[in-house]
């Protein structure tokens, strides 16, 4: 039998009653397509929030609804009606958080260790051990986490480059190829060390406002001055774009203000970068949700890409890849599921390899075969194989 809680959202109401129920949305969200039925889409969600909000009681039905919508907010950029979906989300899943045992204590366990840098660093390295040991099942289905870790060293302070928690830990060589293209346009590279750390992206899609907030004024101190702050993760860059609303500061709106996804910086520096002739074969572009739909900068990607490589666009729209940050660990069927559309629309592009500005999105696509990089890697290997050449 489903428990009953008593719980109070606290969604504005203009927000509530934003949705007129068109129905214009669900073509564009995951679950909804996944499953087809109504609960496992924004509409469906939005009417339960009102439900609930009216009643003051929820139950474990609601609460698995809530969870299972993968907060890409593609219902977000097909609303003609601007229903701020996202926010809902969030402030439903605060409450939950707080008021009920929607988090139990193993899972905020889990999310503390992404603020502890060193032992994120320590568990990262004891993984990768154990991986050549051939002790990690492979249903885990991790990523080959490097043995040791690139040394990224400053180069100047004309721009910071955020590094954040796991893909510092598993992708360090992602950065490293981003911080080549940032420093081939002539700019130095400033690094926050280990004082920044993650971001909170995933404490905010949990419902746990109140460990995001801490994290957020710790990376906010770990960024002083002016300079840009370049992001090449979406979901990080997203998060911290949202700091000013988040803390609710003038000293976080201005810290996001200086926040750029990588390709947006570039896009505004593309006569600085290196001039090449490339005759390497398109690419397909993916969008992560985060860049696409929420930092709605996606079209940067292609600006920059195209000045070395030309771009294949997929057909969905958009449509998420199903990794949704801790999504995809948390609910790996319908994860699995929603892959398969992307997968789908990958093979009918016809193009091979695949681009993408998340390492969420990568990692979950490589998972299932794609043979993926961040669209900065490549621009970096082009340019590396032309210096050779000369
Ligand atoms: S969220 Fe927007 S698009 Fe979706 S049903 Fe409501 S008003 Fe229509
Ligand atoms: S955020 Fe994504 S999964 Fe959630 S309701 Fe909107 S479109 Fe569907």
């Amino acid at each position: 039998m489903s428990k009953n809680f008593k719980v109070s959202l606290g969604i504005d109401e203009d927000a509530l009653a934003s949705c007129v129920s068109c129905g214009l949305c669900l073509p564009h969200c995951p679950t909804y397509r996944v499953t087809q039925e109504e609960t496992a889409s924004p509409r469906g969600r939005i009417a339960l929030m009102r439900q609930v909000e009216a009643a003051g009681v929820a139950d474990d039905t609601f609460i698995s609804f809530m969870d299972a919508c993968i907060q890409c907010r593609g219902c977000e950029t097909a609303c003609p009606s601007g229903v701020p979906f996202g926010p809902m989300m969030e402030t439903t899943r605060e409450a939950l958080a707080d008021q009920t045992s929607y988090q139990p204590r193993y899972r905020r366990l889990g999310y503390s260790v992404l603020g502890m840098p060193r032992l994120l660093a320590l568990g990262s390295r004891l993984i990768a051990v154990l991986q050549r040991l051939r002790l990690i099942p492979s249903r885990l289905a991790l990523p080959r986490i490097p043995l040791r870790q690139t040394k990224l060293k400053a180069s100047g302070d004309d721009v910071w480059l955020f590094t954040g928690c796991i893909m510092d830990a598993w992708m360090r060589d992602t950065h490293a190829a981003v911080k080549r293209v940032v420093e081939s346009t002539g700019a130095g590279v400033r690094l926050p060390g280990n004082e920044a750390g993650c971001c909170g992206a995933l404490h905010v899609h949990a419902g746990l406002t109140l460990k995001a907030k801490k994290l957020a004024n710790k990376v906010i101190e770990a960024f002083p001055g002016t300079n840009p702050i370049l992001v090449d993760s979406a979901g990080c860059g997203a998060q911290l774009k949202d700091y000013g609303h988040l803390l609710g500061t003038t000293k976080a709106a201005a810290f996001s203000s200086r926040v750029f996804d990588v390709h947006e910086w570039l896009a505004e520096n593309l006569d600085k970068l290196p001039k090449i002739n490339s005759d390497e074969p398109p690419v397909i572009v993916q969008d992560p949700c985060h860049l696409r739909h929420v930092q709605r900068s996606h079209e940067a990607v292609r600006l920059v890409m195209n000045q070395y490589i030309g771009t294949i666009e997929l057909d969905d729209d958009g449509l998420c890849c199903g990794a949704g940050g801790a999504y995809s660990s948390l609910h790996p069927e319908t994860a699995a599921e929603v892959r398969t559309r992307k997968l789908e629309s990958i093979n009918r592009s016809g193009g091979t390899n695949v681009v993408s500005a998340n390492p969420g999105c990568m990692l979950h696509l490589q998972q299932a075969g794609v043979s993926i990089q961040h669209p900065l890697e490549l621009v970096d290997s082009i340019i590396a194989r032309a210096m050779k050449r000369e």
